[in-house]
């Protein structure tokens, strides 16, 4: 076994298979399948423990981190430095990787010292490829489809429904790989940014009139059909690398964990990837104790909140409202089961943030520097509640998982710093317009220089 350097460092045995979440059924991980032929429940990607627990903790431990100072491939990527635990018979000649994960976990001391808690950290994965943490997952499918059309697999293209970012990564990945991409949009329903994403990709770009919801049911129906692979996190390729999210903030506090970690949820995808990923460092005894989760919905498109409410009952499919959190406007999430798991394992809690609550988070963070979107608004605005209400005690230390860039939505950002939203912009910027004239000029800047005086 090698600890010393960075060698691809495949334990014995170490092997992947497809697992259905009810009655863990397997399939082969080179199966093209959705779901469980029997039950007709989600999948999961399911790893030899025992194989990997031949590796010892501290041993795992020095190889990850030897790898994090490393920058030559596949190193480089947050998630095939972790390879033996994404896809451990991936041929590396087919991952198709844009150096994703490795994003900045940010302090936030005075957003701490406010809320009374130890620290606030801000796991920026948004500073990324296509500006969303959506990249994480979609390296790992995207090179696993690469190696099954190696393996002779007839597909011949890859699809996905999106609410702007999983069209966008899955568009920039299969162009690199040169797979053809088609995606679903719900027309109206995403940024401009996100948009002109696939577009710029050469992907075949079907805006629909529908919402999300409505676009995933036809992205399920055209991808029965074998040759076009369905790229949405039903599929679970994506929560496997989705899933190092977590792995990465534990690495980069030094293997400690925070007490709480927030994750904004929208299909319920990435709040079991955090959950699959902690799950891993416990079973190979890296880490020996539980952070808790909370799922931060925005209260216009809050399916699991509502099923929170009552003690996680069956899921009631909504219509969701328009929300600033465009990225998270899903009413019938298809990870649903998933989340509840994750989320009852890791003693979790759901919160749910109005428009402005989310918008007034945003802002107040980006005066301390950050630049968030609104669905990272939606994470900052549940920790605000949850410490407000105690559910997280003072003292406590806190992960908020920033999910994309602020760049992506300055829609919502100017809507709000311009006063045009349907509540008060509390925490806006105005733009001074002026004559170009020095007097004028130094006229306006009296009272701040007066001010700091
Ligand atoms: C996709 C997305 C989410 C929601 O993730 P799910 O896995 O669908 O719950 C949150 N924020 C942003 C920016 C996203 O693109």
């Amino acid at each position: 076994m090698v600890t010393n350097n960075t060698a691809l460092a495949k334990p014995a045995g170490a092997r992947a298979w497809l697992e259905s979440i009810q009655g863990k059924r397997q399939y082969d991980i080179n199966q093209v399948l959705y779901r469980c032929t029997q039950s007709g429940s989600l999948l999961n990607v399911a790893h030899d423990m025992d194989a990997l627990r031949q590796t010892s903790a501290a041993e795992w431990r020095r190889l990850f981190d030897a790898r994090m100072g490393r920058w030559d491939f596949p190193n480089a990527s947050g998630i095939w430095s972790k390879r033996e635990w994404v896809l451990p018979d991936i041929d590396p000649a087919h991952i198709i990787t844009l150096q994703e994960g490795r994003s900045p976990l940010l302090e936030m001391p005075p957003l701490a010292r406010e809320l009374g808690l130890e620290q606030v950290w801000l796991k920026e994965c948004g500073t990324s490829h296509t500006g969303s943490f959506k990249d994480l997952g979609m390296t790992v499918l995207v090179s696993h489809v690469n190696s099954l059309i190696a393996r002779g697999l007839p597909i011949r293209a890859v699809a996905c429904a999106s609410t702007g970012d999983t069209s966008a990564a899955l568009a920039a990945y299969a162009s690199r790989a040169g797979i053809p991409t088609i995606v679903f949009l719900p027309a109206g329903k995403i940024t401009t940014a996100q948009l002109i994403q696939p577009i710029s990709n050469g992907a075949h770009v079907l805006s629909l009139d529908t919402d999300f919801d409505g676009c995933m049911r036809i992205v399920q129906e055209v991808t029965a059909d074998q040759s076009i692979y369905l790229a949405n996190s039903m599929n679970p390729l994506r929560i496997e690398g989705q899933k190092t999210v977590g792995i990465e903030i534990i690495q980069q506090l030094g293997w400690q964990l925070p007490d709480w970690m927030i994750i904004p949820g929208g299909n319920l995808g990435n709040v079991s990837a955090l959950a699959a990923g902690l799950d891993m460092l416990l079973e190979t005894g890296i880490i020996n104790q539980k952070p808790r989760l909370a799922v931060a919905q925005a209260a216009h498109a809050n399916p699991l909140y509502t099923s929170y409410q009552k003690g996680f009952a069956d899921l009631e499919p909504m219509q969701a409202k328009t929300t600033l959190a465009s990225a998270i406007q899903i009413g019938n999430p298809v990870s649903f089961p998933r989340a509840v798991d994750a989320l009852q394992r890791y003693n979790g809690v759901v919160e749910e943030v109005s428009e402005a609550e989310l918008a007034h988070a945003a802002a107040l963070a980006d005066r301390q520097g950050f630049f968030c979107c609104p669905h990272t608004g939606v994470a900052l605005g549940a920790l605000r509640k949850l410490t407000g209400k105690g559910v997280i005690p003072g003292g406590a230390s806190v992960a908020v998982i920033s999910t994309a860039h602020g760049l992506k939505f300055s829609e919502f950002k100017t809507a709000y710093h311009e006063n045009r939203l349907d509540f008060d912009a509390t925490y806006r910027t105005e733009v001074i317009r002026l004559p170009a004239d020095v007097q004028a000029v130094q006229e306006a800047l009296k009272p701040l220089l007066e001010e700091r005086a």
